[in-house]
């Protein structure tokens, strides 16, 4: 039997037979990779409205609302008349309660003139590419990793550098392999922890022993991502920026879209060395400009107030957390693991490999998952767009039924 696979036409995807487009088009642009979060979601979009029932697991993105104090901010900021450009890096008060936020949860110290607040930490992530890169400048990526990092890294003309653990090792890695990675072309090492694919949590002992390698190096600079810092059910978030032997060369990365559910309204920043925030400021201030005023003004609000709905949150992922570890478990040949933050899971599925499934032959994670879209109406993510072909990632950011429904379809049709 042959099975055909449905692939749409992404809107994003560039026409690679139309010939002007490819003639005009930027090199940079053509290299480029499509961000495969983005893709499966909108994959699933599209089959949702040729009429099948999909559940999107795909997307990271909180399914709650953001909580109504915040909204309340920002519709106040707007009555207030707070609408006009701002200050390129943020409106001094939010970049002051940043300020404090690092200081009370991470015991960071950046003042608020070493503060950039971004339209999203992804562009935070982009502005210290562009700031930073000069072509062949080596970057360190800790895979498996978030999808941007790898094409954000090229992007600025630099030569990501992946290193890489496995399922055994609850996916972190060692000193080590970091030790091993670093040459006198690296500039950058980049990771995320709590980690976007995995769910592992770096502990404080582990992030040290990072440190403790780089300390030696003192070109290397380290941008810590850790935008899911408060969906951790450990006891302790750790910043490995508070080490006193690299802290004057970690950029902390951090937004408002994952722990506050305000993935859209496009508001994330950075805490670095100043030079390194005045120079991101110069290229937003080419690029974006300042982030959105009454935005702005929520972000306050959010990060001024007690925690409640955002632990509220985190409670809710932990216990969906459980559920989804626990259905996984009974699908022979997954493997999944235990993750301590984020909403994520990132199972094992090589079993699968070279496995023929109602006529489909799995050879990889890319294959596995539009098999999953095609068989089962469920969209995930494959472990390659991460670094990590053996792998396949959930986002449990969906509601109890939902997860129950794609799980047991999941099952179904890897039977
Ligand atoms: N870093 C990681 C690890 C993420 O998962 C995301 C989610 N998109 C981002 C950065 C960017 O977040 P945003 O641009 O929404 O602030
Ligand atoms: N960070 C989320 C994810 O990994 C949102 C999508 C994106 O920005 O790529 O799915």
């Amino acid at each position: 039997m042959h099975f055909i696979f449905y692939r749409p036409l992404i809107f994003a995807q560039i026409d690679t037979m139309n010939p002007i487009a490819i003639q005009l088009l930027s090199d940079r642009v053509l290299e480029l990779e499509e961000s495969a979060t983005i893709k499966m979601s909108q994959m699933a979009r599209d089959l949702r409205d040729k009429g099948h029932s999909v559940i999107s697991l795909s997307l990271g993105e909180p399914d709650f609302d953001t909580p109504a104090h915040i909204k309340e901010a920002a519709k106040k900021a707007l009555d207030d008349g707070f609408t006009k450009y701002t200050p390129v890096p943020g409106l001094l008060e939010l970049r002051q309660a940043i300020s404090r936020k690092f200081k009370r949860d991470n015991n960071l110290d950046y003042a608020p003139d070493q503060i950039v607040v971004s339209n999203g930490a992804k562009q935070s992530i982009a502005n210290l590419s562009l700031a930073l890169l000069n072509e062949g400048d080596e970057v360190i990526i800790l895979a498996p990793y978030w999808v941007s990092y790898f094409e954000i890294v090229r992007l600025g003309g630099g030569v990501p550098v992946v290193i890489k653990a496995g399922i055994e090792s609850d996916f972190k890695v060692s000193p080590d392999q970091l030790a091993g990675a670093i040459t006198d072309r690296t500039k950058l090492v980049l990771f995320s922890s709590p980690c976007n694919p995995t769910g592992s949590v770096y502990t404080k002992e582990e992030l040290f022993a990072l440190a403790d390698v780089l300390q030696a190096h003192e070109q290397v600079h380290v941008i810590s991502d850790e935008i899911y810092e408060y969906i951790n059910f450990t006891d302790k978030h750790a910043s490995i920026g508070s080490h006193p032997g690299i802290k004057d060369r970690v950029i902390t990365i951090n937004g408002m879209s994952k722990g506050f559910a305000m993935t859209g309204w496009r508001l994330g920043y950075m805490g670095a060395p100043k030079w390194i925030a005045d120079a991101c400021s110069k290229i937003q201030g080419q690029f974006t400009s300042g982030a959105t005023s009454f935005g702005q003004m929520a972000a306050i609000t959010a990060l001024e107030s007690d925690l409640g709905p955002t632990y509220a949150m985190r409670d809710a992922f932990r216990k969906r957390r459980e559920l989804v570890i626990e259905l996984l478990s009974e699908i022979p040949g997954m493997e999944s693991n235990h993750p301590d933050g984020a909403f994520y899971v990132f199972p094992d599925i090589s079993f699968f490999f070279g496995k023929t499934l109602r006529g489909y032959k799995i050879n990889n994670s890319e294959d596995f998952c539009l098999y999953l879209l095609q068989e089962a109406h469920v969209a995930v993510v494959e472990g390659s767009a991460f670094g990590a072909d053996q792998c396949f990632r959930i986002s449990y950011a969906a509601s109890e039924a939902d997860l129950r429904e794609a799980i047991g379809r999941i099952k179904a049709a890897l039977a």
